[in-house]
């Protein structure tokens, strides 16, 4: 510790005198009065314009842990990098959220305002708080300003790396931490801007022990970096500084987040113990990796090359959110598959979640288990839910099937309705909302005239399909029917199969369709003969 500063010095370093003190904003945002066991917990994205697939699966633990413990979810938007702001990026995050069903206790709201009492629960509105905080520190040398310049940091970088060093302010290199106060005040009357950096008294010569969750214990060297707090272009804090603030005061249980933030910990555990605050417990989640095309080596989804990675893009996709939510929580909890199998009803919220059991290495992203995923949950749809889905999807998303499907909703009804009358045996080949559309594409008319059935042709008997069309009537029951077939096989000489074959390809340009008497019904008499005249004549 280094001695402390007053008060008036306080409000010049930081630019504000201080709203509260430290009991104050303890009164404001008193723990909370919850059940034995109830998690709280937060999902705190970066509005960066982009959600990574990665992002989804903390905010997904971090609800399914507040809901199955009856506490609190909040969202906060972490939005202290001012130098990466991309407008409408909060509004990114507000619309994934909602798309995925992933109702928030507190937190931001699309329409703007947000709801709680541990808030604001965005971070560029906690600024007054933050302050509060770095003066109370400043006021008992925990922290102290530091005029460093950006060109002075990166001299000392380099040299630090040149000497094979760690790079950071510690040491000889914490060149301002014991500045007297009239040196302080030179500087700042001088017009320059100081940060606030935490006076650390870590040795790394030591260990602290620092606790995850599904890692269990894990031995650190103490931290000896003066970290900035607050940064002096904004005065906002840095993250590591609006995590203790934050987590602190909205009484944050349990923070999940990437594993990139595990080399931090002692920091934040130092910081918590430096303040007297008990610490959150922390989940560090594993990555999602794929094998790289070029290298053959696992590595994360990345942003610029991977569409996977990409949140967004599921939706537009027409993932079913269930499907994609069910595939990640399954890459936390992999008993989940198992029981689903049993029990195709059951959702994720059913099923408990054991943070112990999280898993600590990359998970490769598997779009065959997600398809699996996609069909096993939309084969629990009733029709109805299904029309509304896929309709849903077309509304925000296709123009081209919006006009297309128009105001026949009854025919898309009637199509995605076969073979979806046998609970215990429904088709499972709909994966998502969009490809459902494309595996029924044939039904509408524009696109199975612009469909090649040339390819197929092998497969048509013409002598067949003559026979078939002149016996044809749309009002024959399935029995009546077959047996029209079989009768014209054995009339030709050919098989029963071949004459269906050829019936199938006529209607659908396919070899490979559900019941084709149910697609005949469906599709109409007129639209029957239309097809299969025209192959006739063709
Ligand atoms: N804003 C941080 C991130 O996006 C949040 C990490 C955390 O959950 O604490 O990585």
């Amino acid at each position: 510790m280094r001695n402390g500063l007053s008060s008036d010095l306080i409000a010049r370093i930081l630019g504000v005198a201080p709203k509260y003190t430290i009991a104050e904003l303890e009164q404001k945002f008193p723990p909370r009065n919850l059940p034995d066991g109830a998690m709280v917990t937060r999902a705190a994205p970066s509005p960066t314009g982009f959600m990574h697939l990665g992002n989804l699966y903390s905010m997904l633990i971090d609800k399914k842990l507040a809901q199955q413990s009856h506490g609190v979810f909040m969202l906060r938007i972490e939005d202290t990098d001012t130098d990466r702001e991309i407008p409408g990026a909060v509004d990114t995050i507000l619309d994934i959220v909602e798309k995925f069903r992933l109702d928030i206790d507190e937190g931001v709201l699309k329409t703007g305002l947000e709801k709680g009492a541990y808030g604001p629960y965005t971070q560029s509105q906690r600024k007054e708080i933050y302050h509060s905080v770095a003066a109370e520190l400043l006021a008992t040398g925990r922290a102290y300003p530091c005029f460093l310049t950006s060109d002075e940091m990166n001299e000392i970088r380099e040299t630090q790396t040149k000497a094979g060093m760690p790079t950071g302010i510690y040491g000889e290199f914490a060149r301002d931490r014991d500045m007297m106060p009239d040196e302080i005040i030179a500087k700042i009357d001088a017009g320059v801007v100081p940060s606030v950096r935490l006076y650390s008294t870590g040795d790394p010569s030591k260990k602290i022990f620092c606790k995850d969750v599904a890692r269990g214990s894990i031995a650190f060297p103490e931290n000896n970096d003066d970290v900035v707090l607050i940064k002096s272009n904004d005065g906002l804090p840095t993250y590591h500084f609006a995590h203790l603030v934050d987590d602190h005061f909205m009484r944050t249980t349990n923070v999940v987040r990437g594993g990139e933030w595990l080399a931090s910990l002692p920091l934040h555990i130092q910081m918590f113990n430096m303040m007297g605050w008990a610490a959150p417990a922390y989940s560090h989640t594993a990555t999602i990796d794929k094998i790289d095309d070029e290298t053959g080596k696992q590595r994360k989804l990345s942003k610029r090359k991977d569409p996977e990675s990409s949140v967004a893009n599921f939706i537009t996709e027409g993932w079913p959110i269930e499907a994609v939510l069910e595939y990640l929580f399954n890459l936390v909890a992999s008993g989940y598959e198992e029981e689903k199998v049993k029990n195709p009803l059951m959702t994720i919220w059913d099923y408990d979640l054991k943070l112990k059991k999280l898993s600590t290495s990359g998970a490769l992203f598997d779009w065959k288990k997600l398809e699996w995923w996609g069909k096993e949950f939309i084969a629990t749809l009733p029709v109805y839910d299904l029309v509304n889905r896929v309709m849903e999807w077309v509304h925000e998303y296709s123009p081209q099937w919006h006009e297309r499907i128009g105001d026949k909703i009854d025919y898309l009804t009637k199509i995605l309705a076969i073979e979806r009358d046998n609970p215990k045996r429904v088709r499972k080949d709909f994966v998502t909302w969009k490809q459902t559309l494309e595996e029924v594409a044939y039904f509408f008319d524009d696109i199975f005239e612009k469909s090649e059935i040339g390819n197929q042709k092998s497969e048509i008997n013409k002598n067949a399909l003559d026979a078939f069309l002149r016996g044809f009537e749309w009002t024959d029951d399935k029995d009546t029917w077959w047996n029209k077939i079989v009768k014209i096989a054995s009339d030709i000489g050919t098989k029963n199969g071949d004459v269906a074959m050829s019936l199938r390809v006529a209607l659908t340009g396919r070899t490979n369709t559900p019941d084709l008497y149910s697609i005949m019904q469906v599709m109409g008499g007129e639209r029957v003969i239309k097809r299969i005249g025209k192959i006739i004549n063709g």
